[in-house]
């Protein structure tokens, strides 16, 4: 059986922009051999916006060396890029984006969104890449809800949809640079899963939503972060009252870690690159 390790509750918040109102349940400063391949865990909201005239969000900015993965429970995104990509993204959708070798982006409320106002409710998940995968070039996988598979658990539990990973015969919707999970899973009211991760594999579970306890033990509450062990591959999660979880799982990447603001590298001569090509404006611009 997969046990849990430990169980972080969420720090303080911050807002990214003035649309973002986001608490960092991990970040490339802290452990990163812990979670790799992920990076960094946003988790936005669940926050009410009044009507408003102009979008919020964060306005153009760079990244490099890893991807960035948005997923949206309530509230509309709007993104646009410096490879010519963009498009809103609303509930259930996700946006995966390989920053690669260097992109330009901004991040908004949708327009119809800011004007309506109502629950804004986010995860953005940073990947990172694998020094030899770090200069490919900038890419943008809109996920929407309706090309995700979604798989009915066993027992009336509930579901899983892949965002990435297989689960059985069923294949994840995103392509991946290295192997890994990432499953929105709602479990309904009394249900019990059963859900494997391979032992090799880093895995982290974060109730978006509800509560939800582990092997009958350990109860996590929303944007509580739990770190699994590497002791076996299935566990078992249940829910009183019902529960939106997201299992992230990946094989872990045995590089260094050197971050500095939007740029992950694996040495400090390759942020200081990064900066000196972003100021040349070799990562391009956002066309109007
Ligand atoms: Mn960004």
């Amino acid at each position: 059986m997969k046990t849990i390790l430990t169980v972080k509750s969420a720090p303080g918040g911050h807002w990214v922009g003035d649309g973002f109102p986001v608490r960092s349940l991990f970040s490339y400063q802290g452990d990163t051999a812990a979670v790799s391949p992920f990076l960094l865990f946003d988790f936005a909201g669940p926050h009410d916006f009044a009507p408003a005239a102009a979008p919020r969000g964060v306005g153009a900015h760079p990244h490099k060396g890893f991807e960035t993965v948005s997923i949206i429970l309530e509230g509309e995104v709007t993104h646009g890029d410096s490879t010519g990509n963009g498009g809103t993204i609303g509930p259930g959708d996700v946006q995966w984006m390989t920053a690669g070798n260097g992109i330009v982006h901004q991040e908004f409320h949708s327009e119809a969104f800011t004007r309506r106002g109502g629950r804004f409710h986010m995860a953005q998940l940073w990947v990172n890449l694998k020094a030899s995968d770090k200069a490919a070039p900038p890419a943008y996988q809109s996920l929407l809800a309706r090309d995700i598979p979604v798989v009915t658990l066993p027992d009336g539990a509930g579901t899983v949809r892949l965002i990435a990973g297989d689960l059985g015969a069923v294949k994840g919707a995103a392509k991946t640079f290295t192997p890994m999970m990432v499953w929105d899973v709602t479990l309904a009211p009394g249900g019990t899963a059963s859900l494997a991760t391979p032992a090799a594999y880093n895995t982290l579970l974060v109730p978006m939503a509800g509560e939800a306890t582990v092997n009958g033990a350990d109860t996590l509450r929303q944007a509580d972060l739990a770190i699994f062990n590497h002791d076996g591959d299935d566990f078992t999660v249940t829910s009183v009252a019902g529960a939106r979880l997201l299992l992230l799982a990946g094989e872990p990447i045995a590089e260094p870690v050197v971050g500095y603001g939007p740029f992950v590298m694996n040495t400090q001569a390759e942020i200081r690159q990064a900066i000196t090509d972003y100021n040349a404006g070799r990562f391009g611009v956002i066309a109007d």
